[in-house]
């Protein structure tokens, strides 16, 4: 296949879609917000934005056909997700949020869980999915074969069901709308404690408002503020032995899928919330004089920041894409363009909203602009989904330790 990196008539059709609907929906959840101080009162505040999502087929988007959706790929939602994230990042991280909890049914699920869980979400109603990885204690060492540290949630068989126990936080949807629970967890959890994750990491699938599961509180995020992260415990909680998804030891595997379906969709929400600062800025810089003679734009420092910012978000875009298109041709399991994009778009969108803080000057330090709120939100990419230091560059480094490592790998064009 030749390089093209041309958007089919669908793409565009699509891509001019998401770009409206973001404009006349989305728009307004940043002033929905804005007066409620407490993160549980900003998240039900976004329900109606989610539904709207939902009507829109935003939801179904995220399920394969053959259950009643239609899934989109990966390009197609980085595509949208950019459009979207552009307008506001809460209601499509919660989205992402519901994405990420059903990946590993998507990509790991028996067809009867496939079945039983998955065609509910293609309906009207705004449901929930979450992903419960992180523990309380950190996320980054999920994998280490020491068996007394990494995952401390455990998951142990008592006859036909299995018995959760262990704390989460950041469980993005997990308490759903109204502290109540959201539709599914799937919840990452070792099987057995004197083995290592290597052997003994799964994941299940659990009703949001199974009896054990309790929202002990929510944590306050600087930024992405109606998106919400709650501390969710399981106590004894109990469900059927045919919701683990694989096998003991599977989970390492079904967690890089999950993270790396995400990946990609990051970096177009970076991109978005970019160019939402660049939009901004240019605009300044082509009106404002700043009472000088002329708009800022004439100055030499302001036109070749604009240039360095523009010429970052197009990288990134194109970078995502090629995450995009890799993890469509090999069903995820790339194992190194995703983790890229998830960094260099993270980083990269931190630097062009500082670089357009600068440009704009002082006003950008307040709200008579929305820049710092950019900032507030790209600020959290490079920290969530995986952390580019304790998660993401830790998978590039052993990937790159490996005897059979090829370099070129990645831009051979090979399918697995
Ligand atoms: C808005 C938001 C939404 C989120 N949604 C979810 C969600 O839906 N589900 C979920 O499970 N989590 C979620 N998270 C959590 C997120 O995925 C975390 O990034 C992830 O769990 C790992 O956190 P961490 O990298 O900071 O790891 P931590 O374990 O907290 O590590 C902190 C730091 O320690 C250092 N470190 C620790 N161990 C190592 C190591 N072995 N090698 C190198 N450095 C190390 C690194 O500098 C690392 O950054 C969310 C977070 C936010 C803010």
């Amino acid at each position: 296949m030749a390089i093209d990196l041309t958007l089919s008539p669908d793409q565009l059709a699509l891509q001019e879609a998401a770009r409206g609907f973001a404009d006349t929906v989305l728009s307004k959840v940043a002033e929905t917000i804005a007066s409620f101080h407490k993160p549980e009162e900003r998240f039900e505040q976004i329900k109606p934005f989610y539904q709207e999502m939902v009507n829109a087929g935003f939801l179904k988007a995220l399920i394969p056909e053959a259950y009643g959706g239609t899934e989109f790929t990966s390009v197609n939602f980085a595509v949208a997700a950019e459009e979207l994230s552009r307008v506001d990042i809460n209601t499509p991280t919660t989205l992402l949020g519901t994405g990420l909890g059903l990946q590993p049914i998507i990509r790991f699920g028996t067809e009867e869980q496939k079945q039983e869980f998955l065609p509910r979400f293609c309906g009207d109603q705004p449901l929930l999915a979450a992903f419960a990885f992180t523990e309380v204690a950190g996320g980054a060492n999920f994998d280490t074969p020491d068996v007394k540290a990494g995952v401390q949630t455990f998951a142990v068989l008592d006859g036909d069901e299995w018995v959760i126990n262990g704390k989460k936080h950041y469980t993005t949807n997990g308490s759903g709308w109204h502290g109540d629970g959201s539709e599914l967890i799937t919840v990452v959890a070792r099987t057995d404690s004197s083995a290592p994750p290597q052997e003994s990491l799964a994941v299940f699938i659990v009703p949001g408002n199974s009896p054990g599961i309790t929202v002990d509180s929510y944590i306050d995020t600087i930024g992405h503020r109606a998106t919400i992260s709650p501390r969710i415990h399981f106590d004894n909680v109990r469900i059927p032995a045919r919701n683990i998804i694989g096998s003991p030891g599977d989970g390492m595997a079904i967690v890089a899928r999950a993270f790396n379906w995400t990946a990609s969709a990051i970096g177009a929400a970076c991109v978005g919330r970019m160019r939402a600062a660049f939009d901004y800025a240019y605009d300044f810089a082509l009106t404002d004089k700043r009472s000088g003679p002329v708009p800022v734009i004439e100055y030499q420092n302001v036109g070749y920041m604009l240039v360095d910012i523009k010429m970052r978000i197009e990288a990134s875009r194109y970078l995502t894409w090629k995450g995009c298109q890799l993890f469509d041709d090999t069903n995820g399991a790339d194992e190194e363009i995703g983790h890229m994009v998830k960094i260099y778009a993270s980083e990269t969108s931190v630097q062009v909203v500082y670089d357009a803080m600068r440009l704009v000057g002082v006003d950008a330090y307040t709200d008579k602009t929305p820049i710092a709120g950019i900032m507030e939100d790209v600020l959290c990419f490079p920290v969530y989904d995986g952390g580019n230091m304790g998660v993401r560059r830790r998978q590039l480094h052993n990937l790159m330790k490996r005897e059979d490592y090829d370099p070129m790998f990645s831009a051979s064009g090979v399918t697995a």
